[in-house]
């Protein structure tokens, strides 16, 4: 099946037992089991797993061409439990660009547990080579990356991992699997931050992990989730599994609009640089077209005259709205310096910008009312 019948459909069997299309909701907290503790359907107990869950996990798992997926409270509490599953002493490789959270976790976090980490230019892969050695545990990639979008090239750095022996787990919040399946590039984990593209429309938290085998990895990731209790809601794994029945049909216009808006950018006289994978100036064009379908919705953009600048620019937009996070239908933008908290390292110039489902004209008119009196 084509990936859009499949995030119609997948996880979306009628309901057994009254026929209904949109799925139940199931909100129990337990459910009866034997008198030594037989279960009757597979659940006993909501922090280790609940039938709405299961249809979202079998709906990502479907999408992403993975095997199983483990849906969690939010993406960082998915990301926490995969690496903490790695052993002390271990090493751990992040993108020099990368998601401000997951840069905590590793470089203040990681190390209480005897974890070391170290930022790699990921775009290089002979720079991944050199970092790679018997300690890495796991190489960790996101592509393109928030938000600076550097490309990394999936495949060759896989291959790199493997021969080092080192796990390697991609974050796909930017691309979703509507654009990007790393998976069938040799990731062995793919993360999702489902409060983005998935859910879709800035309502609801969430996280995934998608492995590329259901084997002892999955086990132990799976019995941590159950411990630690990291797990996603019934309510919100519903709403999660509705925003995914139209993320390609939601990709496809948000990639249309945003080639438009990123063509206008990089043309304007206020705009220093445009990060935008779909432009062919970007460094990573190559790569981006050779492993995703299309380039995304998500850019950052550096105008003229500095952190002030850009801040000018940023508080005189008027339909794009001042605001964090991304992928929801309406487009967003941000100063990620102002909100990386005690040591941001993202350019004091650079504005991230989440394109939602508004029409590309309107949202062109509304950079260039801001843009104008900065040129
Ligand atoms: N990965 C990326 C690329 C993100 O942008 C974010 C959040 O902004 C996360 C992971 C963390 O996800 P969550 O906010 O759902 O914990």
């Amino acid at each position: 099946m084509r990936l859009e019948t499949l995030a119609v459909h997948a996880g979306g069997a009628p309901d057994p037992e009254t026929g209904a299309l949109s799925p139940p909701i199931h909100l129990a907290t337990t459910f009866r089991h034997g008198p030594a503790g037989e279960r009757q359907a597979g659940y006993e107990y909501v922090r280790e797993g609940n039938p709405t869950q299961t249809r979202l996990e079998t709906a990502l798992a479907a999408l992403e061409g993975g095997p199983a997926a483990l849906a969690f409270g939010s993406g960082m509490a998915a990301a926490t439990a995969l690496l903490e599953t790695l052993p002390s002493g271990s090493e751990l490789l992040i993108p020099r660009d990368c998601y401000a959270g997951l840069r905590i976790l590793a470089t203040e976090f990681l190390p209480e547990r005897g974890i070391r980490t170290r930022a790699v230019d990921m775009t290089d892969t002979a720079a991944v080579e050199r970092a790679l050695g018997p300690d890495v545990a796991l190489v960790w990639l996101e592509t393109p990356s928030n938000p600076g979008l550097e490309v990394t090239d999936i495949a060759a750095v896989a291959k790199a991992a493997r021969a080092a022996d080192a796990l390697v787990a991609c974050d796909n919040t930017f691309a979703t699997p509507a654009l990007q399946n790393p998976l069938a590039l040799g990731a062995d984990v793919v993360l999702h931050s489902t409060t983005k593209y998935l859910g879709g429309h800035s309502d609801v938290m969430g996280g995934a992990l998608v492995f590329a085998e259901q084997g002892a990895r999955y086990d132990r990731v799976a019995h941590r989730r159950h411990i630690t209790g990291g797990v996603l809601s019934p309510f919100n794994a519903w709403l999660t599994l509705r925003g995914l029945r139209s993320l390609p049909a939601r990709m496809a216009w948000n990639c249309t609009t945003a080639r438009a808006v990123a063509e206008f950018l990089a043309g304007h006289p206020a705009i220093a640089a445009v990060h935008y994978p779909g432009l062919a100036t970007h460094p990573g064009h190559a790569t981006a077209r050779a492993q995703m379908r299309d380039f995304g919705a998500m850019m950052s953009l550096r105008p003229r005259g500095g952190r002030d600048g850009a801040l000018a620019v940023a508080a005189r937009l008027q339909l794009i709205t001042n605001a964090t996070s991304l992928g929801g239908c309406e487009s967003t933008i941000e100063h990620r310096a102002s909100v990386e908290g005690a040591h941001p390292v993202s350019p004091p110039d650079l504005l991230r910008l989440s394109i939602g489902l508004e029409h590309a004209e309107d949202l062109i008119a509304d950079l260039r009312q801001a843009l104008d009196s900065q040129a």
